[in-house]
């Protein structure tokens, strides 16, 4: 009898992991409700990613509620350039990472990454693949070393360092008490809003994905710090197929390309310079912000 369930056992624990796996990359995404299992066709083969060319070829997406979120997105990210998505609250912007991060299928057309339909391969190497810079990092109750090298349990302290001083977090890390063995999180020493993004972009260089997803923050951060953390990520998008899913249009100037969704699609796409020029969405969505800079300036 032990015989049969040991095999079971293993499956469960299997699953188990694999499900916090996800929730805690669901956390990551800010997702409530756990998102649909996902499950890899019968013998998927890894992915092999070796330009990190990622394409979205007519996709459309629902919930499984009726309401279409994305309709007809084609979108061509040439490997190692920068796209920015930006649009109102509700667009559809998060939801096409979640489709990049395979969350979810598509329910029309699909996305490939270097030709490979990312529905026809295994998501671990999907995975493996991508790194998310999310809104609001999760820290977990562990020193700050453990929690850089989380999810690379074999980094090795040099390893560790590097990436704290290509986030610039390693002068932050060396004022500590006990240094990279100082614990955070909610038992231990609160970072701030900076700090935890710093946290992440140093998860990500240990990492070193071809592809890059960049959920930005909406409010955490002030000018300051938001000036300092953009320098920080421009260094880390470097060589990497990035998608910025972008609040605040002051951290899309320097994309390679910037759509704007609206009610889940394409309505205008260009560089800065040229969505400026057309005098639509993007720029009046420009000149409000730069109203509300002023305005805040004014006010300091
Ligand atoms: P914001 O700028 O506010 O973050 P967004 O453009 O990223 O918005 P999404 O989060 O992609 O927008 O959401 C797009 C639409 O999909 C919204 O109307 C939202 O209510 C809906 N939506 C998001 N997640 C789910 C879900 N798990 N189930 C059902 N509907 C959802």
């Amino acid at each position: 009898l032990t015989q049969l369930f040991r095999p079971l056992d293993l499956l469960g624990m299997v699953y188990r992991t694999v499900r916090q796996g996800v929730v805690d990359m669901g956390a990551m995404f800010d997702l409530i409700d756990a998102p649909a299992e996902i499950v890899d066709v019968a013998n998927a083969p890894p992915m092999t990613v070796t330009r990190g060319h990622v394409r979205f070829e007519g996709v459309g997406f629902d919930y499984g509620d009726g309401r279409q979120i994305l309709n007809g997105i084609d979108l061509d990210i040439p490997p190692g350039t920068t796209l920015a998505v930006v649009g109102p609250s509700g667009a559809g912007k998060s939801t096409l990472a979640r489709l990049l991060f395979r969350f979810y299928d598509p329910t029309a057309g699909r996305i490939t990454i270097d030709g490979q339909d990312i529905a026809q391969v295994a998501q671990a190497s999907l995975r493996s693949a991508i790194g998310i810079v999310p809104q609001d990092t999760v820290l977990f109750n562990d020193t700050i070393g453990y929690n850089i090298a989380y999810g690379r349990a074999d980094a090795t302290a040099a390893e560790i360092a590097e990436a704290a001083r290509g986030a610039s977090i390693a002068p932050f890390i060396a004022s500590l008490p006990d240094r990279y063995d100082t614990r955070v999180g909610e038992r231990g020493l609160k970072l701030s809003g900076g700090e935890k993004q710093r946290v992440a972009i140093a998860r990500t260089l240990l990492k070193n994905p071809p592809v890059l997803i960049l959920d930005e923050a909406t409010s955490a951060l002030d000018s300051r710090t938001e000036a300092d953390i953009l320098d920080t990520l421009e260094a880390i998008e470097r060589g990497r197929t990035t998608i910025v899913i972008a609040h605040r249009l002051s951290t899309v100037v320097h994309a390679d390309r910037i759509v704007v969704l609206e009610g889940g699609r394409v309505v205008e796409s260009g560089s800065h310079a040229d969505l400026l020029r057309l005098g639509g969405t993007y720029a009046e969505m420009w000149a409000r912000q730069a109203a509300e800079r002023e305005a805040a300036l004014a006010e300091a």
